[in-house]
């Protein structure tokens, strides 16, 4: 697997075997990443994958039990906190309630000795910059809570951090504002050139967001790649399913060489492209997105067809999805969309689907 940042961007952050357990539990395991100058690098796993325990270690609001730690070329691994020049943004980053938002904003400049008239003007950039210019004055409580994370935000970035981390900032926030505050935080980052580090168990708000994704589970990087990449060729079952939506279906390998084909465990043969060096028997998982799959006029109208009923629709505006049955009993979910030039779907009605050998992924 690659830790390599992208070429053209020098190395900002540089984590290397890092290790953590907590007791019997083994927070991080052997993780390795390197992040860009001005890169969005997101950490992206479900719920106990490890995402918090990395971001602290980078902080050094927690010690790794081994490996290093690189900022701007400079050993950190045991820095304290406020040596390491980061700025942080948590999911309840509790403002400080009795202080205004200027009083917030300012605080880590007063912490690091910046002189008042120079913190006027630095506090007042940063609320022009996320959209609270004339907020100054308020409490955090006056504001809602999209425009409390604003605050969080300046506060963390006031002090042109080396790095910015967030820990699934907008997840108490609901759809509309999270949008919002997305392509705000995008726009901030890009504008400030912010090397930033960004968690999020939510893979919608990952691919949106970021230059390269790091997906994790139990404490390891199970893929690191730019979003398409993630999306399109993921590197094994897990990452398969938790990016995105997908049909995994278990297959085995036949024959050889240009004949080789797959049978699916539910009995179907499939014309593949296949990677070199899979030999007959060989097990493995496909990967079939649901947008891949599309309704044939008749069968044989793509490498791969088959005579399936339609068993459900859901109708989510833009999209359509459709769960249908082939023969054998095996389920697939295709995503159409919905003013698309498709004639309508019915459940219970029969239909062909299919896909080419080329919209299928195969993964260990
Ligand atoms: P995530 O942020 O991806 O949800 P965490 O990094 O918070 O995951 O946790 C990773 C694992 O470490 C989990 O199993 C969690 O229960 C455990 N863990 C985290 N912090 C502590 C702690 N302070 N004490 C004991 N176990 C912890
Ligand atoms: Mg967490």
């Amino acid at each position: 697997m690659s830790t390599e940042t992208p070429t053209d961007r020098a190395e900002i952050l540089a984590v290397r075997g890092a290790r953590k357990s907590y007791g019997q539990v083994q927070a991080l395991e052997s993780v390795s990443l390197s992040v860009g100058a001005g890169e969005f690098v997101t950490l992206l796993g479900p719920s106990g994958s490890g995402k918090t325990t990395l971001l602290k270690a980078i902080a050094g609001f927690e010690d790794i039990d081994e490996g290093t730690i690189r900022l701007g070329g400079e050993d950190i691994t045991d820095a304290p906190p406020g040596r390491r020049n980061i700025g942080m943004v948590f999911q309840n980053y509790a403002l400080f309630p009795h202080m205004t938002v200027a009083q917030n904003i300012a605080f880590p400049l007063e912490m690091r000795g910046v002189s008042r008239a120079e913190i006027a003007r630095r506090v007042e950039d940063a609320l022009t910059l996320v959209e609270l210019g004339g907020y100054g004055a308020r409490l955090p409580r006056e504001l809602s809570g999209g425009q409390q994370q604003r605050v969080a935000l300046a506060r963390a970035t006031v002090f042109s951090p080396r790095l910015l981390l967030l820990d699934e900032p907008f997840s108490a926030l609901d759809r509309k504002l999270r949008e919002n505050m997305q392509v705000e935080l995008r726009r901030l980052q890009q504008r400030l050139g912010l090397t930033t580090v960004f968690v999020t168990h939510d893979q919608e708000e990952a691919l949106l967001l970021s230059d390269r994704i790091a997906v994790m589970s139990n404490g390891r990087i199970e893929q690191l790649g730019s979003p398409d990449a993630i999306y399109d060729n993921p590197a094994n079952y897990f990452v398969a399913g938790f990016v995105g939506e997908a049909n995994l279906v278990r297959a085995r390998v036949e024959g050889s060489g240009a004949g080789q084909s797959l049978r699916l465990a539910t009995g179907e043969a499939l014309a593949a492209e296949l990677p070199p060096g899979f030999e007959a028997g060989r097990e493995l998982q496909l990967v079939l997105r649901p947008e891949r799959i599309r309704w044939l006029d008749q069968a044989g109208d793509a490498s791969n067809s088959f005579a399936a009923v339609v068993v459900e629709h859901l109708y989510l505006g833009q999209d359509s999805k459709y769960r249908v049955r082939l023969e054998s009993g095996l389920e697939l979910v295709l995503r159409r969309q919905s003013l698309g030039t498709d004639r309508p779907r019915r459940p219970g009605q029969t239909a062909f689907v299919g896909w080419q050998a080329s919209d299928m992924r195969i993964v260990p």
